[in-house]
């Protein structure tokens, strides 16, 4: 990894860039000494000391004092460690039906967390922001000493980019709701949001089973199939912010009719409701999917097809997408995670028979299943104004 920018940039912009660096990786990674810092951005350990004392100086960071090896020979190693009650971000996740209000550390650790049921009288996007704003003045009156540096919030619904429009939320019954500018006028500061399945995605990539990974696409299971890729690191957002519908990419064009008008989309497939449907064609009286997946693990032969079938157009999907955009890694979450499981031969019967690249772009399937995956995502886009520019902590954001 270089962390020297271009021969042109000032000074101040290597000095921002080096410190982005490096504060992104404590904040990900924990604790570090100087010398591991040294060798993990390429700088000598001279500009390392003075970029930490920079950090510390932020209030961000603090460095243990020496501790000798053990037997007190050769250089002692500072640590270097983030302070996560220096600053925190607020993380609210508006799922389907409840939503979650969580104040998170640098570092990643929920200081403190708020969390209630959506019902019909509180379910629209005003009703939801009446009851965030209480549960964001709670939190932050709990961390009085802690500077908040951003909010991030998770909506099951496309949202258009940059405006933030939550533009169709089917399961919230929300349509073109400003929700993002209604929770920022509130609060007089401003919100970041972002499609649940995105953030789940982001949250894999920074802190889950595919930490680290350039090129991966994350396939989330629920009520309906979405997901959301990373492409060299960074997630593909489209013109309008609209990429990663993969579960309405079309199978079969004579295929079963999916609610999006479309026929034969992965979610006719391998959506909760199609397994559930094909279940009962097939016999079984089965209403929720973990006691599918138990039965077909213990051996049942039909439900063991049930899942297999499911699991051969879910690799059938993945096929096209490995074909497209050629990632290291796909992760299957949600109820999807469980079918990788439990039928992993069929994922990839279905994957191998599509791809055109087999054998020349090995892929690694992995089971997502980081917690509170939508709310770590938001956490994460709220922290990046910080992590992009740590220099520039505690001076007015200009207007926007
Ligand atoms: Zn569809």
């Amino acid at each position: 990894m270089r962390t020297v920018g271009p021969s042109a940039a000032r000074p101040e912009q290597i000095r921002r860039h080096n410190l982005s660096t490096l504060l992104r990786h404590l904040h990900l990674h924990g604790q570090v000494s100087r010398s591991e810092l040294a060798s993990l951005t390429g700088l000598n350990r001279s500009t390392i000391g003075g970029l930490v004392g920079d950090l510390v100086d932020l209030g961000v960071v603090s460095q243990r004092s020496p501790t000798r090896n053990s037997k007190g020979a050769g250089r002692p190693a500072y640590v270097v460690v983030a302070r996560p009650r220096s600053v925190h971000v607020v993380a609210v996740d508006v799922d389907v039906d409840s939503v979650q209000v969580a104040a998170v550390g640098l570092g990643g650790d929920v200081l403190g967390r708020v969390r209630w049921q959506l019902h019909d009288g509180n379910r629209s996007a005003t009703a939801v922001v009446d009851d965030v704003v209480p549960a964001i003045r709670q939190l932050t009156a709990s961390l009085p000493h802690s500077h908040r540096v951003g909010i991030g919030a998770s909506v099951p619904a496309m949202v258009a980019d940059p405006s933030g429009l939550a533009v169709y939320a089917p399961n919230l019954d929300w349509s073109d709701e400003p929700f993002g500018e209604l929770l920022g006028d509130r609060l007089n500061e401003p919100v970041l949001i972002g499609n649940d399945a995105d953030l789940a995605t982001l949250a894999e990539q920074r802190r889950g089973v595919a930490a680290g990974l350039r090129h991966v696409v994350c396939v989330l299971g629920r009520v309906g199939v979405g997901g959301g890729v990373i492409v060299d690191g960074h997630l593909l957002r489209g013109a309008r912010g609209y990429a990663g519908e993969l579960g309405h990419m079309s199978l079969q064009a004579d295929g079963p009719l999916c609610h999006c008008g479309n026929h034969g989309c992965v979610e006719e497939y391998v959506g909760e409701a199609a397994i559930l449907r094909s279940a009962r064609e097939a016999g079984l009286e089965i209403s929720a999917l973990a006691t599918l997946f138990e039965q077909a693990e213990r051996g049942d032969a039909v439900a063991g097809e049930v899942v297999a079938t499911a699991a051969r157009w879910f690799g059938r999907g993945l096929a096209n997408l490995a074909n497209v955009l050629n990632p290291e890694a796909f992760v299957a979450s949600g109820h999807l995670a469980e079918v990788l499981r439990v039928a992993e031969p069929s994922v990839r019967e279905g994957l191998e028979r599509g791809m055109v690249t087999i054998g020349r772009a090995p892929i690694t399937l992995l089971q997502g299943g980081i917690r509170d995956a939508s709310l770590v995502g938001a956490a994460e886009l709220a922290f990046e104004e910080l992590l992009a520019a740590p220099d520039l902590l505690g001076t007015p954001r200009p207007a926007s």
